[in-house]
């Protein structure tokens, strides 16, 4: 119950400060609702020392002891393993702890531990990030698809030189292309194109779109469109240094970061 309890306040404590913090512990908070053992987290498991007698013996100093605080009723053998490190985790994955180690700082520095690992989101997204190329086009036009072939190549020239070839950033221009040749209010958005060119190392494309168009008639016979572009792409490179921002990248790759996606622009553009 002391274990709990100063866990609970290590949570608390880091719900005062900043966000990335606060997700930690109401991460921490939602693995540890179910738990009932605290000095083991539920993985029945802890470790001891074997003793000096077996301290030659090649097999290491300590063992993989099963909890003696989740047990119904006192048990003979509680051994497991031998181990030769105390650098242990249980089953699920969370540090094991002395049998009879009390410490309530410990057991939440290892929840921290665990909780980023699996939700590695949950740090602060660690990148630098370089800009490449800035092309903004306001234009009037009767012939989009001339214009659009002219942005499309300026944007193909720029990614094809860090993008080594054109096949990678294949995909990135296509997407380019969809993004700027429509029309409808939907596209009057901030859209976050992103590709990983080698492992940590990504091109991230912002594409401002506002363009708009009118369709016109002459002498009342036939009709044709006028379409007043205002585009402004902007191209960087980011290089990863930490699995948050690795994994930031990879969600706006999966688009499944679409909802997220001006959280996303807002922390690219404040954090250089
Ligand atoms: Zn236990």
């Amino acid at each position: 119950m002391e274990i709990k309890n100063e866990i609970i306040s290590f949570i608390e404590n880091y719900k005062t400060t900043d966000a990335f913090k606060q997700n930690i512990a109401l991460k921490i908070e939602e693995v540890i609702k179910p738990i009932k053992c605290f000095h083991c987290f539920d993985q029945k498991q802890c470790w001891d020392y074997r003793g000096l007698r077996f301290k030659y013996d090649g097999k290491g100093e300590f063992y993989r002891k099963i909890c003696p605080h989740c047990l119904a009723k006192p048990a003979e053998n509680l051994w497991i393993e031998d181990c030769i490190s105390t650098d242990l985790v249980g089953p699920f994955g969370i540090k094991l702890f002395r049998h009879d180690a009390h410490a309530g700082s410990e057991r939440f520095k290892a929840l921290e531990t665990y909780v980023i690992k699996k939700y590695p989101e949950l740090v602060k997204p660690c990148y630098t990030k370089s800009g490449v190329d800035s092309i903004h086009i306001n234009e009037k036009t009767y012939n989009l698809e001339i214009e659009i072939g002219k942005i499309i190549n300026t944007c193909t020239q720029a990614l094809e030189s860090y993008m080594g070839n054109l096949h990678s950033a294949t995909k990135l221009i296509k997407n380019i292309k969809l993004n700027i040749s429509c029309f409808d209010e939907e596209s009057k958005k901030n859209t976050l194109l992103c590709e990983e060119i080698t492992p940590n190392h990504f091109m991230y494309i912002v594409i401002k779109n506002n363009s708009s168009k009118k369709t016109k008639s002459r002498f009342g016979m036939y009709n044709y469109q006028k379409f007043y572009l205002d585009i402004q792409i902007d191209i960087f490179e980011i290089k990863t240094l930490n699995d948050s921002a690795h994994h930031l990248c990879n969600n706006i790759i999966n688009e499944t970061a679409e909802k997220h996606i001006n959280e996303i622009m807002k922390l690219f553009e404040s954090t250089t």
